[in-house]
């Protein structure tokens, strides 16, 4: 599902983005993930692109803040009332395929195009699966986003490290418990 695709990628944006960093560190990072996720070069982004984008990775980040679907849609109608465009399908010309735009022109500055086009992919999977899109990483040290799994256990971490150190800190926190 092409709305999947996209709601990774703002995960991804968003874990970049969120993290502390130096400009040129950050905005090499931003351009790996985008690049990864099938945008084409040249990307045309500069450091003064990360000012919006950044503000868009907070906003968006609230969304996985949220603690259930009511409020995630609560927040999603928020930003969906920032966005700027109107609901429309474009190809680039032809040199995409056809996927919808939220921003206010099918090239618009990246921070807008970020938003927009998060914005959409979030509400689609709130509405098919009537869930959050997704929460905040469990680990009190680890600033990540996540996207939720579409069934089964529910995901407390960003990925495999973050649950594999808690659960190692959670086990060494019994074990001193036990000596006590
Ligand atoms: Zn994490």
């Amino acid at each position: 599902m092409l709305s999947m695709h996209t709601a990774r990628r703002t995960v991804a944006l968003i874990n970049v983005l969120c993290a502390a960093g130096e400009e040129a560190a950050v905005l090499k990072a931003v351009r790996e993930v985008l690049v990864e996720y099938g945008e084409l070069e040249p990307l045309g982004i500069r450091g003064d692109d990360l000012a919006d984008l950044r503000a868009a990775a907070l906003s968006l980040r609230e969304v996985f803040a949220a603690v259930d679907v009511d409020s995630a849609a609560v927040t999603l109608n928020g930003l969906l009332g920032d966005v700027r465009g109107r609901l429309r399908l474009t190809s680039h010309d032809g040199s995409g395929g056809w996927h919808p735009h939220l921003d206010s022109d099918d090239e618009a500055p990246w921070g807008e195009w970020f938003l927009a086009s998060s914005v959409l992919a979030l509400t689609v999977l709130l509405w098919d699966r009537q869930a959050p899109p997704g929460g905040l990483c469990s680990s009190p040290s680890c600033p990540h986003v996540y996207l939720a799994h579409g069934s089964g256990p529910e995901r407390r971490y960003c990925s495999r490290r973050c649950a594999t150190r808690e659960r190692v800190a959670a086990h060494r926190r019994a074990r001193a418990e036990a000596v006590r």
